[in-house]
């Protein structure tokens, strides 16, 4: 049996003291599908307490760093059978921060993918009504045309949809047309469903092309990516292996990305993000920053027509009281 204690680490939320009774109904329901078991008072893991040594001696060396990354390129390729730029996640960050998801330096921008599924999706709307989160969900258009009731839960709870694909193919098999229907079609069924165009998209796979990013301006779209992963899609993926591959990439101004379904991932895969959500929100009310959608992150908008010409694409672009080179006061990035 896994025991984690939060009791401890979670005391309020937003400067709102949470009561013992909100914490437990979470780690109950989470416990429910994920293994985890509240218990009150009991000591940390082991893997709690090797990370908070991490973090107390500072941040990694270069070659951690790179180890890091190729770790994180070898899990992509292996898991999700293409090249990603996520292997590249560390570079964009700073170079391309606004593509990265490097926004205002209080705020964390938390998003899932691949949703809505009725499976899923409900669970997660529940465990961040309960934590008084609200987020930004790259949806499918597959899986919104089955359940857009789904979407209006979404809406009417103050969360964000965004355009995913239509579909889960990468963007790299795609001709420019087949490009533009996937992010047309998409954008057109959440508008229709919600009431409200999409502002932001983020290609499957993190895979960009010359074609996504031209179709991506034409629909008047904003492509984000993220500062840090769970890597919550593998079939041995938990709660704890989740917390422990975010947290070093956690900090103010950075966009989380988690997936509220499975249907591309392992089965069952979504319970270890659904059952990391309540530590998540411990640890960024830890670190002093907000958590909420990508609408209210602070992105300076340079839209895909900045990105489609070369030098802009590598020309720094920070956010509002964002320096790239500055770590800000509660912990920003400084890659
Ligand atoms: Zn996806």
């Amino acid at each position: 049996m896994l025991v984690v204690s939060v009791e401890r680490s979670v005391s309020s939320h937003r400067g709102v003291p949470l009561s013992a009774r909100v914490f437990r109904r979470v780690h109950e329901r989470c416990g429910k599908v994920s293994g985890m078991t509240y218990v009150p008072g009991v000591q940390e893991p082991r893997a709690w307490q090797a990370w908070r040594a991490t973090r107390s001696a500072g941040r990694i060396g270069v070659a951690g760093l790179a180890w890091t990354a190729a770790g994180a390129g070898v899990t992509a390729a292996l898991t999700h059978a293409v090249p990603s730029v996520a292997t590249l996640r560390r570079l964009r960050t700073r170079v391309m921060p606004v593509l990265a998801g490097v926004g205002a330096p209080d705020h964390v921008a938390l998003t899932f993918d691949d949703g809505p599924d009725p499976a899923s999706t409900p669970l997660f709307l529940d465990v961040l009504a309960e934590l008084d989160l609200r987020a930004t969900f790259f949806v499918l258009g597959t899986m919104l045309e089955r359940a857009p009731h789904l979407a209006e839960r979404m809406v009417d709870a103050g969360h964000e949809l965004a355009v995913h694909a239509w579909d889960h193919r990468s963007m790299l098999l795609r001709g420019p047309r087949s490009t533009y229907r996937q992010l047309h079609r998409t954008r057109e069924l959440i508008t229709t469903v919600t009431g409200r165009q999409p502002r932001f998209v983020r290609p499957p796979h993190g895979i960009l092309s010359a074609g996504f990013l031209l179709a991506a301006r034409s629909l008047d779209l904003t492509p984000v990516l993220w500062t840090a992963w769970g890597r919550d899609w593998t079939s041995t993926a938990t709660p704890l292996t989740v917390l422990d591959t975010l947290m070093p990439d956690l900090r103010g101004g950075g966009t989380v990305l988690l997936h509220d379904c499975d249907c591309t991932s392992a089965p069952q895969a979504w319970r270890s993000a659904l059952g990391a959500l309540p530590e998540l929100a411990a640890r960024c009310h830890d670190l002093g920053v907000r958590v909420g959608p990508l609408a209210e992150h602070g992105l300076r908008a340079p839209r895909a027509k900045n990105m489609i010409a070369l030098p802009s694409v590598l020309q720094p672009v920070a956010a509002p009281g964002f320096s790239a080179t500055r770590e800000c006061h509660v912990g920003g990035y400084r890659e």
